[in-house]
């Protein structure tokens, strides 16, 4: 099939070339959008990302081009109008698992920074500072972890923390057993927030989970909790969490994701005037980590994402289901 993708970086390029023996593949720097669409023509596929913009009015116009597939290169499927594929007979195919352990590693990298400081201390080394002032942490053997979302990611990231000795306690809509098996209790979701000394969100993004995480839920936190949000950034009422940060009440916030970062992250603005006041406002606090959507950046899982997308790629071509349709 000849695919269209939007939003290559060159990491893609080099993964999907790699894996690639039957597919005709043209990369874009540029995000799908409306007037990106028309890059479209002629191809039978996009293959899109997390960012990419594939609403109702954008699958109108994939669907006037003869776009037969829309094949996500990322498990989450929030940006995608599926009511609208489907009215357009367009599949949607995603990669539903790559690495949960890549995206589960790195919430732990979030905590672990966030709480002994090391990005601190690698700067104050460097720079000839050995002080150790305003650098202590605390242990995380005995502190309670809540789980919000116990799926691949989050199961991956409970085990890890109990790997720590930490008490690790869950909400999800459906319990995992392996997980109960394995010691989590499962609480429910206003227990986690009242209990825990960190709080990891690893649900998707649907009406019922847009800010989970809102000053009624901050208010039912313990004063100096961590939260952690490697999901998805409207999971997170970015005001609500600035003024739980001002009041003291959020102790430290780690960010992998960000309500508004399409067009900002994955992009170089070094040198560019940043204009989302917000996210500005929350790269001032001392005790805030933000990474630009990196949860996903391993080798292995690099790897999975560009051989599951090609093998849904070919099954569609073939007439087949890959099951990872949506
Ligand atoms: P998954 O489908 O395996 O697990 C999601 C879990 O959330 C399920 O157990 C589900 O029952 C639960 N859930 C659904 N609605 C809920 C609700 N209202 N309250 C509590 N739990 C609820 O998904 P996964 O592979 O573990 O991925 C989780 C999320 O991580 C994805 O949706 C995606 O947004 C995000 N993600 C981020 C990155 C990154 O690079 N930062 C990479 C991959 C995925």
């Amino acid at each position: 099939m000849k695919i269209a993708f939007f939003s290559t970086k060159p990491y893609d390029k080099e993964f999907f070339e790699k894996h690639n023996q039957t597919h005709e593949l043209t990369f874009y720097e540029v995000a799908l959008s409306d007037t990106s669409v028309r890059l479209a023509e002629g191809f039978d596929s996009i293959c899109v990302f997390v960012n990419d913009k594939v609403n109702a009015s954008i699958i109108e116009k994939l669907a006037k081009l003869g776009i037969k597939l829309i094949a996500l290169r990322c498990a989450g499927f929030n940006n995608v109008d599926l009511e609208a594929a489907k009215n357009a007979n367009l599949t949607v195919v995603r990669v539903p698992a790559y690495s949960p352990h890549a995206v589960a590693e790195h919430a732990v990298a979030l905590i672990m920074t966030l709480n002994r400081k090391t990005h601190k201390a690698y700067n104050r080394v460097r720079e000839g500072n050995f002080s150790l002032e305003k650098l202590s942490g605390f242990d995380l053997y005995q502190k309670t972890v809540g789980v919000i979302g116990t799926g691949k990611i989050g199961e991956a990231f409970a085990r890890i923390m109990q790997g720590f000795g930490c008490k690790v306690i869950a909400y999800d809509v459906f319990p995992n057993q392996s997980l109960i098996d394995f010691g989590v209790k499962y609480v429910s979701l206003d227990e986690v927030l009242q209990q825990s000394n960190i709080i990891s969100l690893h649900c998707p993004l649907t009406d019922k989970t847009l800010h989970l995480i809102n000053e009624a839920s901050i208010a039912q936190m313990k004063t100096g909790v961590m939260l952690i949000n490697t999901s998805r950034g409207a999971l997170v009422d970015t005001q609500a969490v600035i003024e739980g940060l001002k009041s003291k009440k959020i102790g430290y916030l780690g960010l992998d994701v960000y309500e508004q970062e399409s067009n900002i992250f994955f992009n170089d603005l070094s040198e560019e005037i940043l204009v989302d006041d917000t996210l500005v406002r929350l790269m001032t606090f001392p005790n805030v980590l933000i990474t630009s959507h990196q949860g996903f950046l391993t080798e292995e899982a690099l790897t999975q994402i560009a051989v599951i997308t090609l093998n849904n790629i070919t099954s569609f071509a073939q007439g087949q289901k890959s099951g990872n349709e949506v």
